[in-house]
């Protein structure tokens, strides 16, 4: 005979791609109150592609994505790969002579020819480069050369096909809220929340200040039910660590972030978690 833990219980979620650490985690599946998700490699697929390149004052469009390939060539995030591909060229690495990743804003890297800063509006006004204001439904990349402003470039990600059908099944049954953080800019951050429907977002937060406002959210929501977050990246584990249920991507996410986890989406597909709340379910009428 085929034990009951085959269709039911962590054996049952597994088979279908979902890891759960404990069976609390999926008993706690029972009693969600807010479900808060990150949107670049959670929501969305976490691949940009570059739309656009606008050049200002003495540097060309060429020379503004080369500039921004150059600087983005040691970082390993979905923004730097597309800017990389875009240039589609091999980046000579050695001119770089000092590269650091500012944390939710961009890269600062040196080279024989200066400073190059590549990054967002925080960025750019942490740093005192007059820069040109935009509003895009795009991601928008700023560049610097020596302090002075070189354009910016337009990428954009796409929303995972299931995302839709995720909030919708969320909200069927019976979850309150549903959240999305982001380090994003405000219109990318408001296009998503209406193409999907979510209750409510916040935008250009720094790592941190996503971890404040899951702090926020759990004081707020504590007694009704538990918070889970899912996200994806190396800058989500001290959220995903935090949340009662701390869901991450298998495929595209960080050690980090799989490490800090309860359960783990191996498909990337943020469906699977309406899949872990139906074995929960029947789990539980199985075990009373
Ligand atoms: P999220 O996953 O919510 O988009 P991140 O913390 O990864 O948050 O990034 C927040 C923002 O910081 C990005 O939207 C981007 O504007 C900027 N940023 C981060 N890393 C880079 C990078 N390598 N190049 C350019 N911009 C970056
Ligand atoms: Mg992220």
């Amino acid at each position: 005979s085929i034990p009951l833990s085959f269709f039911g219980g962590i054996g049952g979620a597994s088979k279908k791609g979902i890891l759960v650490k404990g069976s609390n985690y999926l008993e706690a599946l029972n009693n969600i109150h807010t479900v808060v998700f990150d949107k670049t490699g959670t929501l969305t697929e976490g691949v940009f592609k570059v739309n656009e390149i606008i050049n200002e004052g003495e540097f060309d469009a060429e020379a503004v994505l080369k500039y921004a390939a150059t600087a983005e060539s040691f970082s390993d995030h979905p923004i730097a790969l597309s800017i990389r591909e875009a240039y589609g060229k091999d980046i000579d690495s050695s001119v770089i002579k000092y590269h650091e990743d500012i944390t939710g804003k961009g890269i600062r890297v040196k080279t024989e020819s200066g400073e190059i800063l590549v990054g967002n509006e925080k960025l750019m006004e942490a740093e005192g480069v007059s820069y040109r204001k935009v509003e895009a439904n795009d991601t928008i990349v700023h560049i610097a050369v020596e302090g002075k402003y070189a354009g910016y470039i337009l990428i954009s990600d796409k929303i995972k096909k299931d995302s839709a059908d995720t909030v919708k099944a969320l909200k069927e049954a019976g979850i309150k809220n549903v959240v999305m953080l982001t380090g994003d800019n405000k219109t990318t951050a408001i296009k998503v929340k209406e193409e999907l429907n979510l209750d409510e977002v916040h935008y250009e937060l720094l790592p941190h200040e996503k971890v404040e406002m899951l702090e926020k959210i759990k004081r707020e929501k504590k007694e009704k039910g538990n918070i889970v977050f899912v996200g994806d990246g190396i800058n989500d584990a001290p959220v995903l660590t935090m949340a009662d249920i701390g869901v991450a991507m298998g495929g595209l996410g960080s050690d980090a972030a799989i490490e800090a986890s309860d359960i783990v989406i191996m498909t990337d597909e943020p469906s699977k978690l309406i899949e872990g709340i139906k074995i929960a379910a029947f789990t539980r009428k199985i075990v009373w």
